[in-house]
């Protein structure tokens, strides 16, 4: 099936007992059980429910895996597949991932005995140089935020599979609808189903979609054990959502591409990151690797004077931590997703003080154009 008819149907089927068309939401904590040890597959409300099934089929369907185990933020995915390691074990994790996860990583699991290398993986040679006996991972981030530098999907791969390694990737910022890891090799993704999936700024959640059942199997056992699982209701309104993520990541792209070409014609912007422009130092890694180009623009401005008072005067963008709704938002990431990144380490990869980055939304281009021209004028 197509992206799209995957998007409004898979793991969605009519009501047995109803027929209705919409997967109901099973408010249910527990389930009925016939006599001892006879049931209809469900037993608990922590380890069954039919409206958490149905949004795992459905974004695994999307990433193009089998399984999908769904969690309660972009975070607790991301913990529990830390759920694959155990201590003494070791971790290479791309330099510039969400800020979210180099603080799990660094303040929470070395605390474990879980160790970390942190790598610019946008250079594979990198990884190679840092792989030790009691490697287990490799956890990339492509595009990264807020700088969108890009990670070789395939060439990582390459590399994972010789020395038997799990490769995963945080697939958020391109949503399934522009790049499909698993097609490229990885062995599971990662989103934050908050950002674009749900895509209507009001759900946290989180998934990852893998077709290893190794990695299935503790993936859903993590679930169940540790247990930070999505409500069904959360469930419901992301599963509501995927169903219009192809054409809301169609809008995004327009949008951001007419924001991008607007803020590259100003004289008042020195920098522009995009992966659909083709000054982007890995615009033809971008063509190749991913289907579009996504809604996330950064830029660099004149100065932080400059972007101090063009932050207070936007009317349509938000000063707003978050990405991938259908609003469009702005993000100050140096005092704001990125504030504990030391200053030598950001400026390094180009983020100063004077770096904005743009969730571009789906309003209309021409008024988002517009909010941006009388800001900066
Ligand atoms: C937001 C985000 C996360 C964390 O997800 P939450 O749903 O906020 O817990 C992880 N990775 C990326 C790339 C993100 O943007």
């Amino acid at each position: 099936m197509g992206f799209s008819t995957d998007a409004i149907h898979a793991g969605q089927r009519p009501d047995p007992v109803t027929g209705a068309v919409i997967t109901p939401v099973y408010l249910t904590t527990t389930y009925h059980q016939e006599e001892l040890g006879v049931n209809k597959g469900y037993e608990y409300g922590r380890l069954h429910n039919l409206t958490r099934e149905a949004l795992e089929k459905n974004v695994a369907a999307l990433e193009k895996g089998k399984y999908g185990i769904a969690f309660s933020s972009g975070l607790a995915a991301i913990q529990a597949f830390m759920g694959l390691v155990k201590s003494g074990d070791h971790v290479i994790v791309s330099n510039n991932v969400y800020g979210g996860t180099f603080r799990l990583f660094e303040t929470i699991m070395t605390g474990y005995g879980v160790e970390f290398s942190w790598v610019d993986t946008a250079f594979p040679e990198n990884i190679e140089h840092a792989i030790k006996s009691n490697t287990k991972i490799v956890y990339l981030e492509t595009p990264t935020n807020p700088m969108l530098t890009l990670t070789d999907i395939e060439e990582v791969v390459k590399i994972t599979r010789r020395q038997k390694l799990i490769c995963v990737v945080d697939n958020t910022f391109m949503s399934p609808y522009f790049q499909n890891p698993l097609i490229l090799g990885a062995d599971a993704v990662i989103h934050s189903s908050t950002k674009y999936l749900n895509g209507h700024s009001d759900v946290l959640g989180g998934i990852v979609v893998t077709s290893s059942e190794k990695i299935h199997d503790r993936l859903r056992y993590m679930q169940k054990a540790a247990g930070s699982i999505p409500s069904p209701f959360d469930c419901w309104l992301t599963l509501r959502s995927t169903k219009t993520l192809a054409v809301r990541m169609k809008q995004h792209e327009i949008n951001a591409f007419t924001v991008a070409k607007y803020l590259v014609s100003s004289k008042y912007v020195k920098r522009v990151y995009y992966p659909g422009l083709p000054d982007h130092p890995q615009h033809q890694l971008a063509k190749r690797q991913m289907s579009g180009f996504g809604g996330m623009v950064t830029a660099e401005f004149d100065s932080f004077e400059m972007v101090k008072s063009l932050l207070k005067r936007l009317r349509i963008f938000a000063l707003a931590e978050s990405l991938g709704g259908v609003e469009s938002l702005v993000c100050h990431p140096a005092s704001m997703t990125h504030a504990s990144v030391p200053r030598e380490v950001r400026e390094k990869f180009g983020l100063t003080d004077s770096v904005l980055r743009f969730s571009v939304g789906i309003e209309d281009a021409d008024d988002l154009v517009q909010d941006l021209d009388n800001a900066i004028k």
